[in-house]
């Protein structure tokens, strides 16, 4: 329809721009790093008395090539394929798991895993683990007081083709019919200056990429659903 056509010409042209701007901005970053390593070597003992400020300036640094790595992976998806595995998906989430831990104990949120899918899946496992851990942040954002994240894995077919879908449900916040229209939309986020935006229309991105689909479920107050199908493996 014109609709999505405009809709997509307008994502085009987005991600052009911003591939631009991400490009720029990524050697100022460069320049900025190094230039503290070296005011740092210059203070010598007494850089400790600037200890925090170091940190701040590290981590915001770090903060910011992180964005402008994902605005690259938005903007030109075709450059970021890679490499693609076979992965069975359970293994995958196992792997995911670790990297959160942290945030797990902290929100005091119980995992709750049921393994049936046999078929194996094909996808580059980096983009994979970021589809996954995204999801997996969102959940924890979603249950500040805590809650349960369960995973499904089962075989099941997508678009008539046979394919294995993931499931990672929370209890937390859930949202409303006007968000849920909204989740998939690029710079879309209600985290404020926490928020990118861009997680989940770049795991959308990378899901279709491989032939693959996501959705999502939520209730306001009750919890929110996604699943991602993604075709076998042949
Ligand atoms: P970001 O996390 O940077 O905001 P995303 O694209 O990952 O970007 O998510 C967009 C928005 O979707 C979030 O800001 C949040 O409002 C909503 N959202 C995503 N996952 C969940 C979830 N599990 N529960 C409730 N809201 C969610």
């Amino acid at each position: 329809t014109t609709k999505q056509l405009i809709m997509s010409e307008k994502l085009a042209a987005i991600g052009e721009i911003t591939a631009g701007v991400a490009h720029e901005i990524n050697n100022p970053i460069a320049v900025m790093q190094g230039n503290l390593e070296v005011v740092r070597a210059v203070m010598g003992d007494r850089a400790d008395e600037a200890k925090t400020e170091f940190r701040l300036l590290d981590e915001q640094i770090h903060r910011i090539s992180q964005i402008v790595t994902k605005l690259l992976q938005f903007a030109k998806p075709e450059e970021y394929a890679g490499y693609v595995e076979r992965h069975a998906p359970d293994n995958v989430i196992d792997d995911c798991l670790p990297l959160v831990q942290h945030l797990l104990n902290k929100a005091e949120i119980d995992i709750v895993r049921e393994k049936s899918a046999k078929r194996l899946l094909l996808m580059n496992r980096t983009e994979l683990q970021q589809v996954l851990v995204n999801l997996i942040v969102n959940a924890i954002h979603a249950m500040p007081d805590g809650g349960k994240l369960t995973f499904v894995t089962r075989d099941e077919d997508v678009d008539g083709r046979p394919g294995l879908a993931i499931v990672i449900a929370d209890t937390g916040v859930g949202m409303s019919d006007e968000l849920i229209r909204k989740v998939f939309d690029p710079f879309f986020t209600t985290k404020r200056s926490e928020g990118t935006g861009l997680g989940l229309s770049i795991s959308q991105t990378l899901i279709k990429r491989q032939g693959g689909r996501i959705a999502v479920e939520s209730e306001e107050g009750r919890g929110t659903t996604f699943t991602i199908w993604l075709p076998e493996a042949a």
